[in-house]
């Protein structure tokens, strides 16, 4: 008889607990021995749902995507599918903020590329000169060389500076909270250049696409929109895992990992504060690349220092509850994106109860306004009573928001977002090269290859498996 595998989980959020899980589903008639450590007093990490005078506070993610299967793989095999909510469709569009106005984003952009040519000839967003610019996408040829290029650098190839300046630098830094001339296009958002390599055009790609797109979205993702998230908020998924975990796995709260040591027999001897070492002979890091990179330090100083090439940025959220009435425009959509050009403080601010019922009560709204980023890092330093004052200016002049609201909470994710700058897959490459010296030890986490809900569960199931069948 062999003695059962003796695993830690570093980290409690949906990465560790998602991969607790599949150690459990992979193993249903004789288990490892499964303890997970978590630095806070509870389990989920930046998720985060909260109750307060018939609002439901999302401090966190507020949905997933639902066209990456893992989330809602999840929740089907967690018996809570029934709880998916998708988006309300009567609200379903953006507005981006133009010369100080909210104004809607033409109908069928997406992300970077215009599917439809009517809605970008009148929209008021760009000048005639960046709308004939954008046209001349369709003739433009596509790049030869393969080198990683920042998403900047793509759209002004394609589609001009204006594209980029009030388009695509608030729509896709609202998602990576990024800086789009540092962020790879590679790493991020792949299928675009597969667009243009297969195509020569985005434009031309996505007409040809728009047949396949729909008949997708019937397929799958039309059962729950793009966006879906749980009824009572992206915190029923957390309860879900930890109530199944449980039993089985030993869950440590409030207890940081703060040694790791290979041993010369094989494992790993981990301390966690207020407890002895512990010996594991696998060991899941899903913790930020610049934990894991203190942890591994003391013995392997290449990986440490290639772990912290990665860097983040850090983000906060004011959420806030208003009545309607006291709000001058009328919220018809899921939110507002800022450009940079617009030199506002603040990056977006999500009308959370337009895209999800129950999240306000009647005639009144749930915003989530976030302030900081690698766009606008001096605002992440500021006091919460600055933040405050702040985000009420903002939305003052930007929506008309009077009065005294509900609530204000304020929401803080120091270096939280992992940021996926050019050369980020050569860097995981890397990383995961230097990795391999170290059998036993796995990475899972936003930090890599996706930084959303779905990816995070994907790469912690992905590492229960490498753990269990040892490769
Ligand atoms: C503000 C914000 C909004 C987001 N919105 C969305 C969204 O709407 N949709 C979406 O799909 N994604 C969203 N994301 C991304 C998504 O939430 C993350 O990718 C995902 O939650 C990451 O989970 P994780 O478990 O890898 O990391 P985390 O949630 O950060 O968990 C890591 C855990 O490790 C613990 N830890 C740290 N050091 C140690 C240590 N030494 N020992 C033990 N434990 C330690 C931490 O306390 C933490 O609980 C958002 C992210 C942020 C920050």
């Amino acid at each position: 008889m062999t003695s059962p595998l003796r695993i830690a989980i570093v980290g409690g959020g949906i990465t560790g607990l998602a991969a607790a899980h599949r150690l459990l589903e992979l193993q249903p008639a004789s288990p490892s021995i499964v303890s997970l450590f978590e630095a806070g007093p509870r389990v989920g990490g930046v998720v985060g749902t909260q109750q307060m005078g018939g609002y439901t506070l999302e401090l966190g993610p507020d949905s997933f995507i639902t066209n990456k299967p893992w989330a809602v793989g999840l929740c089907r095999r967690l018996g809570i599918e029934d709880r998916l909510i998708p988006t309300d469709t009567r609200y379903r569009r953006s507005l981006v903020l133009r010369r100080g106005r909210p104004v809607e984003v033409p109908e069928g952009f997406q992300l970077m590329t215009p599917a439809r040519v009517w809605p970008i000839l009148i929209s008021p967003i760009f000048s005639w000169w960046g709308k004939f610019r954008m046209g001349c996408e369709y003739f433009l040829p596509a790049k030869r060389d393969v080198t990683d290029e920042s998403l900047a650098r793509f759209v002004r190839r394609r589609f001009g500076q204006e594209v980029l300046d009030r388009l695509v630098q608030p729509l896709v830094g609202g998602i990576y909270t990024s800086d789009p001339e540092k962020l790879s296009l590679r790493a991020t958002l792949p299928r675009f250049l597969e667009m243009e390599r297969e195509h020569g055009s985005l434009i031309r790609a996505s007409r040809s696409a728009a047949k396949t797109a729909a008949a997708n979205e019937h397929a799958s993702g039309a059962r729950y929109g793009l966006f879906a998230t749980l009824a009572g908020g992206t915190q029923e998924l957390i309860q879900a895992l930890a109530e199944r975990v449980s039993p089985a796995i030993q869950i440590n709260v409030n207890s940081p990992v703060t040694a790791l040591v290979p041993l010369e027999s094989g494992g790993y001897l981990l301390t966690a504060r207020d407890q002895p070492p512990q010996v594991f002979d696998r060991v899941i890091l899903t913790v930020p690349t610049y934990r894991v990179a203190d942890l591994v330090q003391p013995f392997a100083v290449e990986w440490s220092q290639a772990l912290r090439e990665i860097e983040y940025a850090s983000t906060t959220i004011v959420v806030s509850g208003h009545r309607l009435a006291d709000v001058r425009h009328p919220l018809d959509a899921f939110g507002l994106v800022i450009p940079a050009t617009e030199h506002r403080r603040i990056l977006a601010v999500s009308f959370t109860s337009r895209k999800f019922p129950n999240r306000a009560p009647e005639g009144c709204v749930q915003l989530r306004t976030f302030v900081g980023g690698a766009m606008q890092p001096e605002y992440f330093g500021i006091s919460d009573e600055e933040t405050k004052q702040l985000v009420r200016e903002e939305l003052r002049e930007l929506l008309g928001v009077t009065g005294t609201p509900d609530f204000e909470v304020v929401a803080r994710y120091p270096r939280s977002m992992p940021q996926y700058h050019v050369g980020h897959l050569a860097r995981v490459g890397l990383i995961r090269e230097l990795a391999g010296r170290f059998p036993g030890l796995h990475l899972a986490g936003s930090s890599y290859d996706g930084v959303g809900l779905p990816d995070s569960i994907h790469s912690g199931e992905d590492a229960a498996e490498q753990a269990v069948r040892g490769y």
